[in-house]
C-alpha cells in the first residue's frame, strides 16, 4: 500500500492546483485497510479524505481517484463554509469534474458487503439458516412442532452471503 499512498498524496496535490484553486491545502488524505462500506469519506472536522483501501484493490487506481475527487469536492465546499453534502452545486461540480452524475459508491463495494449468516441442517436435509449461532439445542420445526431430540439440528458452518 505505501507505493499508492504516496501517488495518493502526489495526486491529491496535483488536483488541487489543477481542480480547486490550493483551497485544500488543510485538508489530509489517507487510505483505510477498515473502510469496506464505502469508497472514500470526507470527515469535516478533521479535514479529513479518507478513501477504501479495499476499494483500490478491487477497482484499480483510475476509480479510486474518481472517489478521490468526489471527496474533494465535498472538502472544497466545506473549507468555503458552505453545505458540504450532496447538495446541487456538489452534484454540478461533480458532473463537471469526473462526468459522473451518480453519488453513490456502495454498489461498488458489494463484494465487501457480505454478511456471513449460520447454516443448520436437520437430519431429514432441512436447512436453515441463522444470523448468529443458536446457543440452545433446537430440534427442526418442519420435523416436529414441539421439541423433539431425534430431530435435532446441527450445525454445518458459516456461509457467506452478498446482500
Ligand atoms: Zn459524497
Ligand atoms: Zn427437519
Amino acid at each position: 500500500m505505501h507505493e499508492f499512498s504516496s501517488l495518493l498524496a502526489k495526486t491529491f496535490r496535483e488536483l488541487d492546483i489543477q481542480l480547486f484553486q490550493g483551497r485544500l491545502a488543510d485538508v489530509r488524505v489517507e487510505f483505510s485497510e477498515r473502510m469496506t462500506s464505502a469508497a472514500g469519506r470526507y470527515f469535516s472536522r478533521r479535514k479529513l479524505i479518507r478513501l477504501s483501501a479495499p476499494y483500490l484493490r478491487l477497482h484499480g487506481w483510475e476509480k479510486c481517484r474518481t472517489t478521490l475527487i468526489h471527496e474533494m469536492i465535498h472538502a472544497y465546499l466545506d473549507v468555503q463554509g458552505k453545505p458540504c453534502g450532496h447538495t446541487p452545486e456538489f452534484r454540478r461540480l461533480l458532473k463537471m469534474l469526473t462526468g459522473e452524475t451518480s453519488i453513490y459508491h456502495r454498489e461498488d463495494m458489494s463484494p465487501y458487503a457480505r454478511r456471513s449468516r449460520h447454516l443448520y441442517e436437520c437430519p431429514n436435509g432441512h436447512r436453515m439458516y441463522r444470523k448468529n449461532r443458536i446457543r440452545r439445542t433446537v430440534s427442526c420445526g418442519i420435523c416436529a412442532r414441539k421439541f423433539d431430540p431425534r430431530y435435532l439440528i446441527r450445525y454445518v458452518g458459516r456461509v457467506e452471503e452478498t446482500s
